[in-house]
């Protein structure tokens, strides 16, 4: 766990989980100082499924667990990649399906302010509760839910990410990690939840979600992230 210049405390060493803030931009004070330049870095360590260089325990881009590397492929681990199958050759059984939405109906992620969940989180001294303030408007927005995963979260230029549900607002949820949570779509047309072990967690209904362990999504379901962010799934027309 490494802490920001702004005291957030981030799983990430280069940029602060919270608030994106560069880690090596940390006060001489710090004795972060023995770190070298961030530009001499050796060769990256990069995910074995995406590519993406490495951040931190999982992947920013596909929640890939380095602690668990090399294994879980073969393990069947959650599938969050479909090529999975073709990589190690012909695989056990059937190819993960494209999800097809012709026909059924179109799921849809609604983004809110909850401000009973936000005075929850405050009475609970969670994420830098004193610091976060409820947002005096926030417009809901609506994402419609498509292809094989949909990752929620704040975009990141620093790492070149932008999720689809992308909560950066304004107003923006300084508790909602950059990539906090993904929608993993299943081969019925439903849709699972993982938290690929975001920094101040996910609930769905109110209930905790383990890290990496993917939960089944039902529409009306409310998911909250960060410290005041709700996000409704709905059934919508075609
Ligand atoms: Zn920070
Ligand atoms: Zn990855």
């Amino acid at each position: 766990m490494a802490t920001c210049p702004q005291g957030h405390a981030s799983g990430s060493d280069d940029y602060c989980d919270v608030c994106g803030t560069q880690m090596a931009a940390a006060p001489p004070t710090s004795n972060a100082a023995s770190n070298p330049a961030p530009v001499a870095e050796p060769a990256a360590e990069s995910c074995p499924i995406c590519q993406t260089p490495r951040a931190g325990q999982f992947c920013e881009v596909c929640g890939h667990d380095y602690s668990s590397a090399g294994s879980a492929a073969q393990r069947g681990h959650p599938t969050l990649h479909p090529e999975q199958g073709s990589a190690s050759g012909q695989g056990n059984g059937a190819p993960v399906p494209l999800l097809a939405t012709g026909g059924g109906a179109r799921w849809e992620a609604v983004t809110a302010a909850d401000r009973s969940y936000y005075e929850k989180v405050i009475a609970e001294g969670g994420p830098d509760a004193d610091a976060v303030a409820f947002p005096p408007y926030c417009p809901e927005r609506s994402f419609g839910l498509y292809g094989d995963q949909v990752r929620i979260g704040r975009r990141s230029r620093a790492r070149n990410l932008e999720p689809e549900i992308d909560l950066t607002g304004p107003p923006e949820d300084p508790g909602v990690s950059h990539l906090h949570a993904v929608l993993l779509a299943q081969p019925d047309g439903s849709w699972m939840l993982v938290d690929p072990g975001s920094s101040n967690g996910t609930q769905v209904n109110g209930k905790p979600l383990k890290v990496n362990v993917p939960v089944k999504i039902a529409p009306g379901d409310r998911i909250h992230v960060g410290a005041w962010t709700v996000i409704t799934i709905r059934e919508g027309t075609p």
